[in-house]
């Protein structure tokens, strides 16, 4: 090699190397931008359900200056699909939220706990000596009913008094609609055909960000009878989605897609 031709390359390297600085700083100004704007003012209070008992569990609300539709999110209804109810414990930290939002991060708490479905359901359903029974099969639940009806009348009448246009809840399932022996992991499933087109746009923008390898998520109209999903999609008539992740993948992986999930959501709603 001669030596200019040394020195050409040594030029064109130097010129690549300030090229990628240039565009890492273009990114970090552009990822400046996405910061919380300075003119939403978010007010964020809380408060408890079923205070006093081991079920006792926080309601966040966020209320901002700019306009938006109010929404409920909720987690930890199954305690074992800990992507949505880690996803929702930090989502209580966003500083962006816009028009009102209400978030419940752990709705069955001794079952997040636990990290079980319910408490006990590993073992019929019996923990400390009480039966316990699927709390996303027990709503609207009953005042005066056995414990999980209890837990779930709680949280109807918490969000009913919210009055919510949109509701999300955050679960996981042990494997993908496209397993062998199918569940509904990789799914979004919409409460009535209010929420159908939303579920479908939100589907497409997902799968967009998702690597060729990925599984596509799909839509799904079917919530199972007496899920969080089913009584505000059917008797409530607001719109409706639980996002299933897949527990075959890694948590982190779930958490990723849970939180682009309802980025994509919240994009939809907000513009
Ligand atoms: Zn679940």
């Amino acid at each position: 090699m001669t030596k200019q031709g040394f020195f050409t390359r040594l030029f064109k390297r130097l010129c690549l190397l300030i090229g990628i600085v240039i565009f890492a700083s273009t990114l970090a100004a552009c990822k400046e931008q996405q910061e919380p704007d300075p003119e939403n003012i978010v007010e964020r209070t809380s408060k408890k359900i079923l205070t006093g008992t081991i079920y006792e569990t926080e309601v966040y609300y966020f209320k901002s200056n700019l306009p938006g539709p109010k929404v409920v999110i909720v987690g930890g209804i199954h305690g074992d699909e800990i992507a949505g109810w880690m996803v929702a414990d930090a989502l209580v930290e966003r500083k962006d939220f816009k028009g009102e939002i209400m978030i419940i991060p752990r709705a069955n708490i001794l079952a997040t706990q636990l990290e079980q479905r319910y408490p006990g359901s590993t073992n019929n359903g019996m923990y400390n000596n009480v039966k316990y029974t699927d709390l996303n099969r027990e709503f609207p639940g009953k005042a005066d009913g056995t414990v999980t009806e209890r837990i779930a009348y709680a949280i109807v009448e918490v969000v009913t008094e919210f009055s919510p246009t949109y509701l999300i809840d955050l679960h996981e399932s042990k494997r993908s609609y496209s397993d062998p022996s199918p569940l509904l992991g990789d799914e979004i499933i919409y409460g009535n055909k209010k929420g159908a087109m939303l579920a479908l746009e939100m589907v497409e923008d997902f799968n967009d960000t998702l690597d060729p390898s990925d599984t596509p998520f799909i839509t799904d109209a079917n919530p199972p009878e007496g899920s969080f999903n089913h009584y505000f999609g059917k008797t409530y008539d607001a719109i409706t989605f639980t996002f299933e992740t897949n527990r075959q993948l890694g948590l982190a992986k779930r958490m990723k897609q849970q939180n682009d999930l309802l980025n994509i959501f919240f994009q939809k709603i907000w513009n």
